[in-house]
């Protein structure tokens, strides 16, 4: 569906898109590096108003959240295109593609709330692609989900201007955000994007009090030595917080990356030890079902607070966000 965007200006004959920090400008008939956001006639428009190439109830561990209502449902929505070009995608399928390349189901904007209370969900989450680029829709929907007493979620890569993001950052309780690498080269070369903008969105999230995750990839000789794993975890202590989730999860090989192996668990497990010397108190393993490092335990006295197994989890040693052994309060959302 069509319809004029937000966040762009005039510059001449063509349209400056300020959505994301590409600030794309864009000739009368072209497009974004998205894909998804087009000058008609010196207007931009986004071509993907309400138009969902994925609509399904998740875990909410799946996306992955581990410290915001654990073992609840979230309705999660994904178009096509994406402001980044990882080599890597998972999700290639959905976030190369344009619009015109893919059935896409239009949705009304109150049909994401809607169906969310039909199947029994807490959220609805924005995933699957990079949502920012679906910006117009999703603080449209999102508001209504909060009317309805919902909660809304958000998957990212962080690449947003700030403005957009105070925006939709409205209407979030909670977001997870992937930083990719702590490198510029590696963002530029690899994703298509830049680190910085992306550690900003960071900081603002924690500022605006969204509650927040942080997921880092390890792909072998990529992003993997213990020296740049190190300033990133030193970063989330100073900037966001030792309470701050992060998850460490496994590369497998996929799209334009197919010529290197899967993460060793043991670079993963180097990751893990690395990460809770430098002070993190909640660190986890994905993509990988080793339970003692998808679990959540006390960082006071170590006792079990939630067991996971892949996506399910269950509530053992906790009780009204305190662990029931020492009574030290986590930093958990939960009812
Ligand atoms: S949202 Fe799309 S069109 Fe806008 S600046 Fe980013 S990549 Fe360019």
């Amino acid at each position: 569906m069509i319809k004029e965007a937000r966040f762009w200006k005039e510059e001449g004959e063509r349209v400056r898109c300020e959505l994301c920090p590409h600030r794309c400008l864009i000739v009368d008939g072209g497009r974004g590096r998205c894909g998804v956001r087009e000058n008609r006639g010196g207007k931009l428009y986004t071509l993907i108003y309400g138009s969902a190439s994925s609509v399904a109830v998740d875990p909410i561990e799946k996306k992955p959240f581990y410290h915001f209502f654990p073992g609840s449902f979230a309705l999660s929505f994904g178009t096509v295109g994406c402001n980044f070009s990882c080599k890597h995608c998972q999700n290639h399928s959905i976030s190369m593609a344009r619009p015109e390349d893919v059935y896409l189901r239009d949705l009304e904007v109150d049909e994401p709330a809607r169906l969310a209370k039909q199947y029994g969900c807490k959220s609805i989450s924005w995933t699957y692609n990079e949502p920012t680029i679906w910006h117009e829709f999703t603080v449209d929907a999102s508001r209504i989900a909060k009317r309805e007493n919902l909660y809304v979620t958000y998957v990212s890569n962080g690449f947003i201007n700030e403005d957009p993001f105070r925006e939709i950052g409205k209407y979030l309780d909670a977001i997870n955000i992937d930083v990719k690498s702590f490198s510029e080269e590696f963002y530029r070369s690899i994703s298509g994007g830049r680190l910085k903008p992306v550690l900003n969105t960071c900081i603002l999230a924690r500022e605006l009090g969204i509650h927040l995750e942080v997921t880092y990839l390890i792909i072998p000789t990529k992003n993997d030595s213990m020296e740049e794993i190190k300033k990133f975890c030193d970063w989330v202590l100073e900037e966001l917080g030792e309470d701050t989730p992060v998850h460490f999860t496994r590369f497998y090989p996929h799209y334009k990356m197919t010529d290197l192996p899967p993460t060793p668990m043991k670079t993963l497990l180097d990751a893990f030890e690395l990460a809770k010397e430098r002070g993190l108190r909640y660190v986890y393993l994905g993509n990988v079902h080793h339970g003692e490092y998808e679990n959540t335990y006390c960082p006071n006295c170590g006792n079990l607070l939630i067991e996971r197994f892949g996506f399910s989890s269950s509530i053992k040693g906790l009780e009204k966000g305190r662990c029931k052994e020492c009574g030290e309060r986590i930093r958990i959302v939960m009812d």
